[in-house]
């Protein structure tokens, strides 16, 4: 991972259990298992949309990063939904 930024967050992975990984880089930002090796990224333009009058939502950026993960992995198992 080359993030120039990246922390652990609250969120764990649905495969493993491990704290995932929040990352920064170039306006990217990535959610990330280190143990699975899973990951799932927004871009910058999408980042933008979670922009509301000043206010940065982190809150709901950090839930839709984190169902898209749990879709990710989902699918990378073979489960269904
Ligand atoms: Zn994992």
């Amino acid at each position: 991972m080359g993030g120039v930024l990246w922390l652990y967050t609250t969120y764990r992975c649905a495969r493993c259990g491990s704290p995932l990984v929040f990352a920064e880089s170039n306006g990217r930002i990535v959610l990330s298992c280190r143990n699975c090796g899973i990951s799932v990224w927004m871009s910058e333009s999408s980042v933008r949309q979670f922009n509301r009058d000043g206010a940065f939502m982190w809150r709901e950026l950090m839930a839709s990063l984190h169902l898209a993960y749990v879709v990710r992995s989902a699918l990378l198992e073979g489960k269904a939904l």
